[in-house]
């Protein structure tokens, strides 16, 4: 059967795929209604399969910074393809992407490729534990790393949006040795902490940059106790700056998860350190982690196709187009009841329903919990604007947003405030 309709459609999904769904925030259930059916992208755009046009601010949650479809990645895909799309063996595909990310974030020397941010955050982590030799970790409330069944505690977006608490299927005694605690205070640590992992942008719990002093205190604090500090970047490895979190905060950890667009939109993670940490993985040692399809050949043509354009003027360019919403998105709002934060750091966006900045798990559980993001989500989607449904997400704008998107989107937000606030 052809399927012309979302409701049909996300339907029958329902039949065969929990909840319609593959991964649970694209479900709309933080939201409501029906989600639309994705049946292509091009740019700054997504088309529906009933020929609904959406500015796109979802970009798969990060990874499309090109935009959709960008001819250079699908260009670069192909050409892989064509010549196989899996080996089991080393290629040159790999050791180019591994270059080209060792060469942009400093201080970090080796890498191992996964096929997704979780695996990239769950070896990073029994990494560190194998070279410490400790069990402990550390984890932020609202951070987010996959959900591997340590680190799937307090875990901001996708568990938040669906309002899970407990957490089925993680038994206690995995997540015993996991410490949890709020984000942007540094932490007096005890000396049996493996590794303390962090968003050094916090990008699952809306936007929440880290205060000064944040980062610097944790890195002191791990030296302190001879823990590992892991940055997980799989956000802001590529989006926030060319040199990452790393190079933008000047805060340098031990060990790092990577994802999103260091793929282009295949399944791709990497985690790394430097020679002497990443020495304990097998085959060098005795700390085991590999994949099938690890290193992928598409994927990381995707990668690099995606890198390749990521230029220095990239990121000025990305800023500026986040600068621009912020502004306009902020105006859109003034003189409304509804009282909003929208928090930027460079390309990075977010929006809370608070009267002052939020900087914790708290304060966007607060914003979240107001009920003011399912109707504003509704009446952006309507004018053809898709936000990514839930109110625990940040934007995604991308290389192909341009003045006519930016445009459309404030226009956008200020007749949705209108409708909102009569
Ligand atoms: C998305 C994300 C992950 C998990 O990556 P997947 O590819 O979805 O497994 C881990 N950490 C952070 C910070 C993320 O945003």
């Amino acid at each position: 059967m052809t399927y012309t309709n979302n409701i049909e459609a996300f339907e029958a999904s329902k039949h065969v795929l929990v909840g319609g769904v593959n991964s649970p925030v694209r479900s709309f259930r933080s939201v409501g209604g029906t989600p639309y059916v994705v049946a292509r992208g091009e740019g700054a755009y997504v088309y529906d399969i009933e020929g609904n046009a959406y500015i796109d601010y979802v970009q798969s949650y990060g990874p499309c910074v090109l935009g959709h479809a960008h001819p250079a990645v699908v260009a670069a895909i192909c050409d892989a393809a064509a010549r196989g799309t899996s080996y089991g063996a080393p290629t040159i595909g790999e050791l180019r992407l591994a270059e080209e990310v060792v060469r942009r974030i400093p201080g970090l020397e080796m890498l191992r490729m996964t096929s997704s941010g979780t695996e990239a955050a769950m070896s990073a982590i029994r990494l560190a534990r194998g070279a410490t030799g400790r069990s402990k970790i550390v984890k932020f409330d609202g951070n987010y790393h996959g959900h591997v069944d340590s680190l799937l505690v307090a875990a901001g977006s996708g568990v938040a949006n669906q309002g899970l608490t407990g957490m089925a299927g993680v038994p206690d005694g995995v997540v015993a040795d996991t410490v949890v605690l709020p984000y942007n205070r540094v932490p007096i640590l005890a000396d049996d902490v493996a590794v303390v992992a962090v968003e050094p942008v916090a990008a699952n719990m809306g936007l929440v940059a880290p205060v000064d002093g944040f980062l610097e205190g944790l890195r002191a604090e791990c030296d302190r106790v001879g823990a590992l500090l892991l940055f997980d970047e799989v956000i802001t490895g590529f989006r926030l700056h060319h040199g990452g979190a790393t190079a933008w905060s000047g805060v340098t950890p031990d060990v790092w998860a990577f994802g999103k667009v260091i793929g282009g939109g295949l399944p791709v993670g990497a985690f790394g350190a430097s020679r002497e940490v990443m020495s304990h993985l097998a085959p060098l040692g005795p700390v085991y982690q590999g994949g099938t399809l690890s290193g992928n050949p598409l994927a990381v043509a995707a990668g690099l196709a995606t890198l390749s354009q990521l230029t220095p003027d990239a990121y000025a360019q990305l800023s500026a187009t986040a600068e621009k919403l912020a502004f306009g998105i902020t105006a859109a709002f003034e003189g409304s009841s509804i009282p909003v934060q929208v928090p930027r750091v460079g390309p990075l966006l977010g929006l809370f329903f608070a009267n002052s900045p939020v900087l914790d798990n708290d304060g966007a559980t607060a914003s979240a919990e107001s009920g003011r993001f399912p109707p504003l989500f509704h009446a952006l989607l309507k004018r053809g604007v898709a936000l990514a449904p839930g109110p625990y997400e940040v934007m995604f704008p991308s290389l192909a947003h341009g003045e006519a998107e930016i445009d459309r989107t404030i226009a956008a937000f200020r007749d949705a405030v209108q409708e909102l606030t009569p």
